[in-house]
């Protein structure tokens, strides 16, 4: 879609500081990069982790209905006939008959100011003929057809029919295999849950907006089983979670986040009711996660093809039934890119009337939380005291890192484009006068003096703030 130049030029800042930064990095960039495909820098992976581990937390460790899993990416082609995905995965697709190029039916009709929610293949086909919608290279296009996101390849030396396998488009199908294991293990009484986090992939038609729209990504996802009876109670309190993670684990602006509920044409085809959480990103209102009820339709269905029974007999009710299944879905990239432009602020505080850019990170997510200097780094007594404070404090918060590099200003550019909080310098008066040392505020850039014995405790403190 074309982006307003405000909106571009933000983009563009957010892509080249997080390069600059050691954040994001384009995939196989010195071959020319492969589309859809973004590798992760030290400061991303640190983003990332932290992301996942808030999830982690707050979705299984915290409680007590929830199994963690970790599957393979790929699985018996079965997995995929029997969930539908062979045949139904599939986006829209539309060819600029003169140059070949092809693109998302719905994405195109969209650009061209079309309400596209809710449309079938075959209406959009229609509405293209229609309107005359053209290519946005101005050429006419071609009928729109189903194209199956999913990538194939085959296992073993063999290249057959019955060696294909499909790296997952989703992680949701290795908790459904996995179902009667757990079981099995654990003994679970309804309702529970299993969650886990991983690759997936999917063959975009066209892969875009940075890493909003990737084929190769990371999902975080839950498939929690009830009974048929309480799936509405369930997916409400789901929804309430979903949005307490976005707004108290990571931190998001709640104004930037929408409730959306899918109309029937577009839910995916194992769902019977799907809301969808958007945010407001750069490029405008997008999906960041969805919650949908799968009711029954995995577990029947993997039962029917496997032959082995996946039903559940209910103590309580004295009924056997197959659970019904509520899935909220995270994707881990979407949730980076929200978090990255949430945080993204300009203000002019640079000095000398220069704007400043920083990201303005909750301390949960920040890759960084504290960075320790020597006012200058080529005075051993100010390096050593330095380092000393760095130890200090690193015992107490891992995530803290010493930095000598340039010169004062230059470290706390550096240290508010990567978002770190807090920044702690050791100056001459820390070690002649009153072994304090210069705190600095990264949202204020105002600074206070506190003395080293208080600084870890201090720093605890503002943190958890
Ligand atoms: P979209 O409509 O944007 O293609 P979707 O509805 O197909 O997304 P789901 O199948 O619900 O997405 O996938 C669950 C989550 O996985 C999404 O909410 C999103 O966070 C993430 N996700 C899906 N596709 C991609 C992708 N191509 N790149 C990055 N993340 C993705």
């Amino acid at each position: 879609m074309a982006m307003k130049k405000e909106e571009n030029s933000k983009m563009e800042e957010i892509i080249s500081l997080t390069k600059r930064r050691g954040f994001v990095y384009q995939g196989s960039e010195i071959y020319g990069g492969l589309a859809g495909t973004w590798d992760y820098g030290p400061y991303g992976v640190a983003l990332r982790n932290n992301i996942k581990s808030l999830w982690w937390k707050k979705f299984v460790t915290d409680r007590e209905d929830m199994y963690g899993l970790d599957a393979a990416i790929l699985m018996n082609q079965n997995v995929w006939k029997a969930s539908g995905h062979v045949s139904g995965f599939a986006d829209p697709l539309v060819e600029d008959l003169k140059t070949k190029k092809r693109y998302r039916a719905d994405h195109l009709l969209e650009q061209a100011g079309f309400e596209v929610k809710g449309l079938k293949p075959e209406q959009m086909d229609a509405l293209i003929k229609e309107k005359l919608v053209k290519s946005p290279d101005g050429n006419p296009l071609g009928e729109v057809r189903q194209f199956n996101m999913m990538f194939k390849t085959y296992i073993g030396a063999q290249q057959s029919d019955d060696s294909i396998s499909y790296l997952r488009p989703e992680t949701a199908q290795g908790m459904f295999v996995n179902f009667k294991n757990i079981r099995d293990s654990f003994s679970p009484k309804l309702p529970f849950g299993l969650a886990q986090i991983g690759k997936a992939f999917r063959n975009e038609i066209a892969p875009r907006d940075f890493i909003f729209r990737l084929r190769e990504f990371e999902q975080m996802e839950i498939e929690y089983f009830v009974n048929p009876a309480e799936w509405r109670q369930q997916f409400d309190a789901f929804y309430a979670e979903q949005y307490s993670f976005l707004t108290d684990s990571l931190g998001l602006n709640p104004s930037k986040i929408h409730k959306v509920e899918v109309p029937d044409a577009d839910r995916a085809h194992y769902s019977k009711h799907s809301v969808d959480t958007e945010f407001d990103f750069p490029f405008g209102q997008k999906e960041l996660l969805g919650l949908a009820y799968r009711t029954d339709f995995d577990l029947k269905a993997h039962s029917e093809a496997s032959k082995v029974d996946l039903s559940y007999f209910d103590e309580e009710t004295k009924e056997r039934y197959f659970p019904h299944c509520i899935e909220p879905t995270f994707g881990v990239d979407r949730l980076m890119l929200a978090v990255l432009s949430d945080a993204y602020t300009e203000d002019e505080l640079g000095g000398e009337g220069e704007k400043r850019v920083y990201l303005k990170f909750s301390p949960k997510v920040a890759p960084v939380k504290v960075a320790v200097f020597p006012l200058l780094k080529n005075k051993p007594l100010l390096v050593e005291k330095a380092r000393e404070v760095y130890q200090m404090i690193r015992k107490e918060i891992p995530a803290t890192m010493f930095d000598d590099n340039g010169n004062i200003g230059k470290r706390y550019r550096r240290q508010d484009e990567i978002g770190t909080p807090f920044c702690v310098t050791i100056d001459f008066d820390t070690i002649e006068k009153d072994n304090t040392v210069t705190l600095r505020d990264r949202d204020t850039g105002k600074q206070e003096r506190v003395a080293i014995g208080d600084i870890t405790l201090h720093l605890k403190e503002k943190l958890l703030k």
